[in-house]
């Protein structure tokens, strides 16, 4: 597995929390019901990669999604946050896309069957592991977040469309499972979703962030 950096420490995510349709647009888009409540699903620790490095295309699929997210990266162990202590739980922000086999997806849920295949292939979620501190974002619910890719803007928002807020997600995550440090909370995707292929060049960019790279192959 792919370790997070902080400050020349090594970091390893027990899990990583993806929320489904925190953006309203994005639930459009793909005709996905707007939750009441945080929703999320599990990506394996293991689907981590790096800046620079290639989503693999696997076989299983025939559509390959892009989703750029703002990850937050907890600092210590917490279980039922408040809304108000949630961002002192915070370490720091970081990029995220969320790479999805949108056709399995839509068949497992057509279904009625769980969907952890579609997000969980290794490579499906490429990071930029260093992690910029808390101290340095003054609002992680205002960043404008972009993804460009081989120089065309695909995606484009700002954090402040968020449904849940970074502490109301924090917070009610918390409700049912304990975050530990170096847990990565992904915390959904703009609308503008939209297949990646071979030979793509995918640049994530969010305000105060940064900015992270990759490559598709097969
Ligand atoms: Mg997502």
């Amino acid at each position: 597995m792919r370790a997070l950096k902080f400050n020349g420490e090594n970091i390893c995510p027990s899990k990583l929390v993806c929320l489904i349709v925190n953006y309203h647009a994005h639930g459009v888009e793909l005709k996905h019901a707007i939750p009441e409540m945080p929703l999320w699903f599990l990506k394996p620790p293991q689907s981590i990669i790096g800046d620079n490095e290639d989503i693999i295309l696997p076989d299983m699929s025939k559509s390959i999604h892009h989703e750029v997210e703002l990850a937050v990266v907890i600092g210590k162990e917490g279980t039922n946050i408040s809304k108000e202590e949630a961002l002192d739980y915070v370490l720091g922000y970081t990029i995220l896309l969320d790479i999805t086999a949108r056709d399995l997806q839509d068949k497992y849920i057509k279904e009625g069957r769980p969907w952890s295949i579609a997000k969980g292939f290794d490579t499906f979620a490429p990071i930029k592991l260093d992690i910029v501190p808390r101290e340095n974002i003054k609002n992680p619910n205002d960043l404008d977040i972009k993804l460009t890719i081989n120089g065309e803007v695909r995606q484009s928002s700002n954090t402040k469309n968020m449904i849940f807020s970074v502490e109301e997600t924090i917070s009610a995550i918390s409700k049912i499972t304990t975050l530990e440090k170096g847990d990565i909370i992904a915390t959904g995707t703009p609308e503008g979703v939209g297949e990646i292929h071979v030979g793509d060049r995918l640049v994530a960019e969010i305000e105060s962030i940064g900015v992270l790279t990759a490559g598709v192959r097969k």
